[in-house]
């Protein structure tokens, strides 16, 4: 089905990009990440270009351009807005979408994809969206009905779990004629409204996101993933049915990366690399790089789950998410020329805004770590 929709696509002259969109997404400068009271390393330029300090070369910034590019100030409704919401009403045509969020722990993910009562992020919002969407053509009487259901899995040590019912149980990724990707086994959850989703949602992800998110953590490792699938039926013959799928990915930290430069790539010696992280940068790579080459799928659980999701016919983001601390320089850079479009040395000294940090704040601040992590198991 997606084959002949790229073929249907292509020969429409309609054929949607296969790139994916990448949005780089600054967090708030945090004192407690700059115990040196150094300042930020990064800055917005415009909507689009960040600069970064030339740890080679002080005398110099890196200017990169992205998609989009949201400063600190840039508020969760604003990301959804962006980035998410335009792709929604391609679910309630059959077609498929997915929206990451990539990074190095404790750059933002999980704020940016989960976010917090107060703040919530990508993925209440997007439910709340794919609702009052589907309520809006309920009420058009076009003569579909919709139904919604959710998945919840991780991929952890190239492992499918089921986040739903809980096992340790390895799920097959399997593909039907049609090159649909599906789990056999995995729990499909029926959804009848937004606070239902709440309730199975809610208490499944902080099972998950309660631990600390100490390096090396299983949260900061394993993929999460959230799969909303809107299936429509037309109500008279020939009963026409139609499968949109959504998949909303909180990914491993990607500081299990090492890379040089934009395209080679050098594997860390010691500890495990993420594999799945690792083929996902390739498949993204090999997406935006046009071409036609071959798109390395079915070298990792997670592109191989993604695979009628990226690229193609569908829809995708990805929501980089950086620090501007100092600390996280090296991850930050990395991620960077992972996600730029373009990037520019200019010979300018990097214009800091004054960050002036009492030794009290600083001393408050490690008190503060301290007391957290002895509170920790
Ligand atoms: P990650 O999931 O990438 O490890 P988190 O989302 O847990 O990172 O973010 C690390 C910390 O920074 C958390 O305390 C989070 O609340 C905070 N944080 C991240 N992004 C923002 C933001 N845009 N605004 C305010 N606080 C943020
Ligand atoms: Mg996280």
């Amino acid at each position: 089905m997606a084959a002949q929709r790229v073929a249907e696509d292509v020969a429409k002259g309609t054929k949607q990009t296969a790139r994916v969109r990448v949005a780089v997404r600054l967090r708030p400068y945090m004192h407690m990440q700059d115990q040196k009271g150094e300042g930020a390393c990064v800055r917005r330029l415009d909507t689009e270009t960040l600069e970064i300090i030339n740890w080679r070369n002080a005398t110099e910034t890196l200017q990169y351009q992205f998609d989009v590019f949201h400063g600190e100030e840039t508020t969760q409704q604003e990301v959804f807005l962006s980035s998410v919401k335009p792709i929604l009403p391609h679910l309630l045509k059959g077609q498929n979408a997915s929206v990451f969020a990539y990074g190095p722990t404790g750059a933002g993910k999980t704020h940016t994809m989960l976010g917090s009562q107060e703040q919530p992020g990508v993925i209440p919002r997007a439910v709340r969206g794919v609702f009052n969407l589907v309520k809006a053509k309920e009420r058009e009487h076009e003569g579909w009905d919709y139904s919604i259901d959710m998945s919840y899995l991780e991929i952890y040590n190239e492992k499918v779990l089921d986040l739903l019912s809980p096992s340790a149980q390895d799920l097959p990724i399997r593909e039907d004629k049609d090159r649909n990707i599906l789990i056999p086994g995995l729990t499909h959850t029926p959804l009848s409204s937004f606070s239902d989703f709440h309730s199975h949602f809610i208490p499944a992800s902080l099972n998950r996101t309660t631990a600390s998110t100490k390096l090396n953590q299983r949260s900061s490792r394993s993929h999460a993933i959230l799969l909303i699938k809107v299936v429509r039926t037309q109500r008279n013959p020939p009963h026409r049915q139609q499968t949109g799928k959504l998949y909303l990915v909180d990914l491993a930290g990607s500081e299990d990366n090492r890379r040089t430069g934009n395209k080679g790539i050098r594997l860390k010696e010691s500890g495990a690399i993420n594999l799945s992280l690792f083929t996902l940068s390739k498949v993204v790579d090999s997406l935006n790089a046009g071409g036609g080459g071959r798109v390395p799928y079915r070298d990792s659980k997670l592109t191989r789950l993604l695979q009628d999701s990226l690229g193609g016919s569908s829809h995708s983001v990805m929501i980089t998410n950086i620090a501007p601390e100092y600390t996280y320089y090296f991850e930050t850079f990395t991620a960077l020329n992972f996600a730029a479009k373009s990037k520019q040395i200019v010979n300018k000294p990097f214009v800091r805004e004054t960050v002036t940090v009492s030794s009290v704040q600083v001393k408050r601040s490690r008190e503060e770590q301290e007391a957290g992590r002895s509170g920790e198991p």
